[in-house]
């Protein structure tokens, strides 16, 4: 089944995955062929899913990212390389130990995780719009002991969410938490550019943590700049994750609302993938 989608190479090592990583057999001890019945069934139906583009990390509930293994499922955009070298971008530009930071869209949590795993003592707060992504991020939280304050909100209408903290954390004054960071991988493709993407991402990847209508394509970079200006504290920074085919109307719309020192990185594909600015407050 798999050799009608994959070729043989691919198809033997995917093969290979799902004996490991879903049966936890190994593959070097399969010369008779030891699966029962069941097994062989599930083995089938986990190729015909294979074959039919379905991301082999919804299978095993299993992504890596940034060198840690990470749990997801549909309701969680499978963690990117490119957003691995903006967690890798952020750590090499802040030596300070005693840091507050705010992921927003955490998703499966990847970036907050693996920026806490390597600044243990920095405070984090993540976001998410979806319940079950939510879910996700702290399972991976657990997994990987690292302490998060998760909250459910959604960033685009006026924001209400450190009054959703201070109740949180029982704080009873009135100052809005300031961040030292904000982080997020937002929403970033408009309905239009669907024709570029993988029938995998297409199909089965969450599209609340993909699209966003053609008519404003940098929607959430707006409201996200917006909020920064609110809660960033003075030399503050703000990162984005960028699409490539609009990161300069982002340039342009903060230099717009004040941002300064905008800096834009490119992937290790050549692309204009992520952004840092700061605010003068
Ligand atoms: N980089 C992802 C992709 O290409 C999209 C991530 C996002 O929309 N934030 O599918």
């Amino acid at each position: 089944m798999l050799a009608e989608s994959f070729d043989e190479r691919e198809a033997a090592n995917l093969f290979k995955y799902a004996l490991e990583d879903y049966f936890h057999k190994r593959y070097f001890d399969i010369k008779d062929f030891d699966l029962n019945e069941e097994e062989i069934e599930e083995l089938n139906y986990i190729f015909e899913k294979i074959s039919n583009h379905y991301p082999i990390q919804y299978i095993f509930n299993k992504a890596h990212f940034f060198g840690l293994d990470f749990y997801v499922d549909e309701n969680v955009l499978i963690p990117r390389p490119e957003t691995e070298e903006l967690v890798h971008w952020i750590l090499t530009n802040h030596a300070d130990n005693s840091l507050q930071i705010l992921d927003i869209g955490t998703g499966s949590g990847c970036i907050a995780i693996a920026l806490k795993k390597n600044k243990p003592d920095w405070k984090f707060f993540a976001i998410d719009i979806s319940e079950k992504a939510l879910e996700v991020a702290n399972i991976n939280a657990n997994k990987h002991h690292t302490e998060i304050e998760f909250f459910q909100h959604d960033i685009l209408p006026t924001t209400n969410f450190f009054v959703d903290v201070q109740l949180y954390m029982e704080r009873d004054d009135a100052a809005p938490l300031q961040l030292d960071i904000i982080v997020s991988n937002p929403p970033y493709i408009p309905f239009f550019e669907q024709d570029k993407m993988s029938s995998s991402t297409l199909n089965f990847e969450p599209p609340t943590a993909l699209f966003v209508s053609n008519d404003s394509p940098i929607l959430f970079y707006e409201k996200i700049a917006d909020f920064a200006l609110l809660h960033l504290t003075k030399n503050g920074k703000l990162y984005f994750e960028l699409n490539e085919f609009n990161a300069n109307e982002v340039v342009t719309m903060l230099q717009q609302k004040g941002f300064i020192d905008i800096q834009l990185k490119k992937d290790l594909a050549g692309k204009d993938r992520m952004l840092r600015c700061t605010i003068i407050n």
